[in-house]
């Protein structure tokens, strides 16, 4: 992998900013207003991620302006390669808690590290490749599905954009675009929709190859895919990576390692399914839910495998 030169590093950053910023011109506005910097320092060494462990020690954050903390007082600890669902109601901190983890904001209190590191004293560059990011809202530019798939090196190898593809469950899609990887896509290329928006963007972190992954699922995106669909791929490109998926639907996390469960900014609630569900808090409460809402849409038929 090519180290991201210093033009293509800020692409980056106005990317990924991009992203979190779309969702609302409310969540524009403050962060044109922001005086949240990412700094990094002088003397920063890179990151070397080995096993991958994270852990959060007293993390707290608000964004600017906001009169409550969007994560408060978070410590957790997760070993390397470790499967990690994400869940809780919208709003409750998932995707904050996630990008304090690849610093697209620092926490106001608390320390984020990766393998021991504290990742505000590593350089960026570094972290970014250590860490995959799909955002909710994938941010495609114009240009073909391969150099989407590979922005971030100049001369990629196509058959290693083909295998991310694979592994992203998009190469069968894109193999059916007029002109397939060499496609245009982006503000005038072909219209995707936002599942394969979303597997290009898969696909985009997984070229990097990066050691830790973080996903963030949009609600909206998997309405067409069965559960099970959706379980199996995350299951094949998580590999030894340490993988953390933000999901909506609790089935697509529900043989996860471990489920954090995260309310109003605060991690209430972590174990693997069957303990939480035998906990009988906010996630058996979720997942009855969920459960109750595939039963009805079923005419309270049989489905067995889940919401
Ligand atoms: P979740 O991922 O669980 O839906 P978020 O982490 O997106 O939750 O949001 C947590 C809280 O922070 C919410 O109250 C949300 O409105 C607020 N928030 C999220 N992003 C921004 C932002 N860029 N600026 C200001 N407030 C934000």
């Amino acid at each position: 992998f090519a180290v991201l030169d210093p033009t293509r590093r800020l692409a980056v950053d106005v990317i990924d900013r991009y992203e979190s910023a779309a969702a609302s011109s409310r969540r524009v506005v403050s962060l044109l207003r922001s005086d949240q910097r990412i700094d990094e320092r002088p003397d920063a060494p890179d990151l070397a991620v080995e096993a991958g462990a994270v852990e959060y020690d007293g993390v707290s954050f608000a964004y600017s302006g906001a009169d409550t903390p969007a994560i408060d007082d978070v410590s957790l600890s997760v070993d390397g390669g470790a499967f990690v669902g994400v869940v809780g109601p919208t709003g409750a901190g998932k995707s904050t808690l996630l990008k304090l983890l690849f610093r697209l904001y620092d926490p106001d209190a608390g320390t984020v590290r990766i393998d021991g590191r504290d990742v505000s004293a590593v350089t960026l560059s570094s972290l970014r490749r250590g860490v995959g990011y799909v955002s909710q809202d994938p941010f495609l530019f114009p240009g073909t599905v391969a150099e989407n798939v590979a922005y971030a090196e100049a001369d990629p190898d196509r058959e290693a954009v083909v295998d991310a593809a694979r592994l992203a469950g998009a190469d069968e899609f894109v193999r059916t675009l007029p002109d397939g990887y060499d496609t245009e896509v982006g503000e005038r290329g072909a219209s995707l929709s936002g599942g394969q928006r979303q597997r290009l963007a898969l696909a985009r972190a997984l070229f990097v190859d990066p050691p830790i992954l973080v996903l963030d699922e949009a609600t909206s995106h998997v309405d067409n895919e069965t559960g099970a669909e959706i379980r199996r791929c995350l299951r094949a490109m998580a590999g030894d990576r340490t993988v953390f998926a933000v999901a909506h639907r609790l089935s697509t996390v529900r043989d996860a390692d471990r489920i954090l469960v995260v309310e109003d900014g605060r991690l209430v609630e972590d174990g693997c399914h069957e303990d939480l569900v035998a906990t009988g808090g906010t996630y058996a409460r979720l997942w009855r839910t969920q459960i109750g809402a595939v039963t009805a849409a079923d005419g309270g038929g049989g489905e067995k495998t889940a919401p």
